[in-house]
């Protein structure tokens, strides 16, 4: 007998499994340091715990696994996380003692989709949900805990941000969505055609090139956001230019969910590679979720959700992509070239360490540039910060590529907010010439 496997499941095996593993427990540690508990949630609810009155998504309405057991209840297998932990959530009451509530989570999801590159109907997610009073504090923690974490893995993502307005002005900006597209539907693709009757918001999203030519001059979705809303959105921007999350707004940003409203985002590779997977990750804001699943209406929640197979497929790209570099390997040599250049050198690595966890050796004696290269190259490290009398005198240090053999020198007071760029371009740069080998194609 010769069984096949499903369409759109995969194997893991070898490197790749163990790989899977270090990359959920360095996720873990960074949740950890974010404050997160961890969650498991059953594969099988109820399918109405998804399926909910008005719910026009495609995840719900098309895509999901469904069947009636043998008591004649009709079950899903889950196609996403947030909804069956707000069951968990409420059905264990745990709103009642924690306060804020902080979850993370992954397991997989099941939805029955066209398989493509990146496209599985068995995959996996990865992600948080943060319950609270609503506060766009929270919001912001999360989207730099979402762009920290391919950073801890080397991957250069930005944000794509936007804003939902809040249900009443949604409904009237969709009212007038409809009206503008009443005029170019004979234009448009036959999904949004479906999408103008269920729900006219999803058209933006199209990424037919004709249906998105005609979303060019529909109605922007920023008009419609009240005095708050618009404030609310304008100071999220600001707390995100500071903690220096790289971001850009996409006002046809949806969402693929119908419980999003307020603070939405996903997050792509920041450079062309890796796009045909589409976003690595995605999640935001939801208001009503927690209400409508019979939980307090003062609790609100945001949380994201990466998607583990394209995580894990760019991060072994990158990340993992020098044939002799292992993710237990030191990633940066730190070598004082002189005395005073000591304390400098605890300083930087410590600070790194503690904002990044980044893998690293450092000397904490004088050493020459040649044995502090020798050391490097004995260990694999792929990048070197040399810091002489020169750079304390510049205020610089010199951050030297080992796979390429470019340097270049990082200002100190820039230092922790530009480092981790620095190591991502690095690895991307040696990739390109050719220095480093995939160890694997992107599945
Ligand atoms: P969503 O819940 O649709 O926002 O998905 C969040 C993330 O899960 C996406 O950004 C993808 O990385 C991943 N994802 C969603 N659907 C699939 C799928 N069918 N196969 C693989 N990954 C997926």
């Amino acid at each position: 007998m010769n069984i096949n496997p499903l369409k759109g499941v995969h194997d893991l095996i070898n490197d790749e499994a163990f790989d899977w593993d270090s990359i959920i427990e360095m996720m873990k540690k960074v949740f950890n340091a974010f404050g997160y508990s961890y969650i498991q949630v059953p594969t099988i609810e109820m399918a109405s715990l998804y399926a909910r009155k008005g719910d026009s998504s495609d995840v719900v309405r098309k895509e999901m696994y469904q069947f009636l057991d043998k008591g004649n209840r009709l079950i899903s297998l889950r196609p996403e996380f947030t909804a069956g932990i707000i069951r968990a959530i409420i059905s264990n009451k745990l709103y009642i003692n924690d306060q804020p509530l902080k979850y993370f989570y992954y397991g997989p999801c099941f939805r029955y989709e066209r398989p493509q590159a990146g496209r599985y109907r068995e995959f996996n997610q990865i992600g948080v949900e943060f319950i609270d009073e609503p506060s766009i504090y929270n919001d912001v923690e999360v989207i730099r805990l979402a762009y920290i974490l391919p950073l801890a893995f080397h991957l250069k993502v930005k944000i794509k941000l936007n804003y939902l307005p809040s249900r009443a002005s949604r409904e009237y900006y969709i009212k007038e969505l409809k009206e503008y597209f009443k005029g170019h539907l004979d234009k448009m693709c036959s999904d949004c055609h479906d999408r103008y009757e269920r729900n006219a918001l999803r058209i933006l999203d199209c990424k037919v090139p004709t249906c998105q030519e005609i979303v060019k001059d529909a109605p922007k979705i920023s008009n419609y956001l009240s005095i708050d809303e618009q404030k609310d959105f304008l100071f999220a921007q600001e707390l995100l230019k500071e903690l220096n999350v790289n971001f850009v707004i996409d006002e046809n940003l949806v969402r693929g969910l119908d419980y999003y409203s307020g603070l939405v985002f996903e997050v792509v590779l920041d450079d062309n590679e890796g796009e045909d997977l589409g976003a690595i990750g995605g999640g935001g804001h939801y208001d009503q979720l927690i209400a409508e699943l019979g939980g307090p209406s003062s609790l609100e929640g945001v949380g994201f959700s990466y998607g583990l197979e394209r995580f894990v497929s760019l991060a072994r790209r990158y990340a993992f992509s020098h044939p002799d570099y292992h993710p237990n390997r030191p990633l940066l040599v730190y070598a004082p070239l002189c005395e005073e250049a000591v304390h400098e050198v605890f300083d930087l690595s410590m600070k790194t360490r503690n904002k990044y966890l980044f893998r690293s050796v450092q000397f904490y004696h004088p050493v020459s540039i040649k044995s502090a290269l020798k050391f490097a190259n004995k260990v694999y490290a792929p990048f070197i910060i040399l810091i002489g009398e020169d750079e304390l005198k510049d205020r610089v240090v010199t951050f030297k590529n080992l796979l390429t053999g470019h340097q270049e020198q990082i200002n100190l007071d820039d230092y922790l907010d530009v480092i981790n760029n620095a190591v991502a371009d690095g690895l991307m740069e040696a990739e390109k010439e050719g220095k480093v080998h995939l160890r694997k194609e992107v599945r």
